[in-house]
């Protein structure tokens, strides 16, 4: 099969979102024209995803496809943008039509929840990697930014921190856990679900906001620094976190909450006088919100115990070039 039928049989056939009207030209040309509304700025990012890096090796394709287009969502989620179109560079070893046909499925499974289309692209021959940039758009000067927390606002997150982070030590046989709760670790593991309608809802709300891809402790140094405060965090908020936390020992679960990459859940700041309002009509909208802490005035971010000491934690997220 060569490299125009592949296109045309996986990807440009079976991009079935329906066209509103932005996209002037997709997939075909040597680019594609889209044209936004009047009144919106363009939200762009891209995330690469390479074999036994981001992945564990034998990942089912499916996976590996949900999984490279939602981290690229979840990022326009934390900027509260919607996510519209998407370019996929893919390069491939060989092409393998079964995995091309399960890895299809799982990208047009997301694409086609989230009304994100497929514009365009580029694949070639080698080890595999996957590099999807997605665009977004949000009403001008509408998205929320990283870095404009403010001293006193609480902390939230969405979701439950941690469980990708204990479906990855499952896969390299780290620990072990019961059946069921395995099943959800890795589910949260390869199916992470972009937290998009949420980040829109958080424009009325949130002062400053980051999706959590390197761990809690990493991102939430990654608000503080930028918005020039501290963060502190309550244990006893955390401890809340991971029923799975039977099966493990009390550090190895915290471990997870903080450490732990991967979970793509919205970490997000909200003023004070706005807290209550959000969190009444959140509770109408969605399920599984924790306020997990405070910024205050300083640098770095700590982790308060129940006993009240502070202890500062060190951002030992996921860094590619750590020394
Ligand atoms: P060019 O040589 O002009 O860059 P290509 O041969 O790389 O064009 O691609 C032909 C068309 O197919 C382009 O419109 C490109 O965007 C699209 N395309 C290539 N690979 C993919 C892919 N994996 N998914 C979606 N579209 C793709
Ligand atoms: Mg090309």
């Amino acid at each position: 099969m060569d490299e125009f039928s592949l296109i045309k049989k996986y990807f440009a056939d079976l991009n079935s979102t329906p066209i509103d009207g932005s996209v002037k030209l997709g997939i075909g040309d040597d680019a594609a024209i889209i044209r936004p509304a009047n009144g919106e700025d363009l939200l762009i990012t891209t995330d690469t995803l390479i074999n036994a890096v981001h992945f564990p090796d034998k990942t089912p394709p499916r996976a590996i496809a949900y999984k490279s287009l939602a981290v690229n969502l979840s990022d326009i989620a934390a900027m509260a943008g919607t996510a519209r179109w998407f370019t996929l560079a893919l390069s491939l070893p060989e092409p393998d039509q079964n995995w091309l046909k399960e890895f299809s499925a799982g990208l047009f499974e997301l694409a086609n929840m989230f009304h994100v289309q497929l514009v365009g692209g580029d694949t070639t021959r080698g080890p595999l990697s996957i590099t999807i940039s997605v665009i977004g758009t949000v009403s001008k000067g509408g998205s929320v930014r990283r870095s404009t927390a403010q001293v006193g606002d609480r902390i939230f997150i969405t979701g439950e921190p941690g469980l990708a982070k204990l479906g990855l030590s499952t896969v390299n046989k780290e620990i072990e856990l019961p059946e069921k709760e395995k099943m959800r670790c890795l589910d949260k593991l390869n199916y992470p679900q972009p937290r998009l309608q949420e980040g829109v809802f958080l424009r009325d709300y949130a002062s400053s906001m980051i999706d959590v891809s390197d761990g809690l402790a990493a991102d939430l140094a990654h608000i503080a620094d930028a918005s020039a405060c501290s963060a502190v965090l309550l244990a006893q908020a955390l401890a809340e976190f991971n029923p799975e936390s039977h099966s493990l020992t009390a550090n190895m679960a915290i471990d997870a909450v903080l450490y732990g990459g991967d979970d793509y859940e919205l970490l997000f700041t909200v003023p004070t006088d706005k807290c209550e309002e959000m969190e009444q009509a959140w509770s109408a909208a969605f399920s599984n919100l924790s306020c997990i802490g405070e910024i205050t005035a300083g640098k770095g971010v700590f982790l308060q115990e129940r006993a009240g000491e502070l202890r500062k934690i060190t951002a030992a997220g996921y860094n590619h070039f750590h020394v």
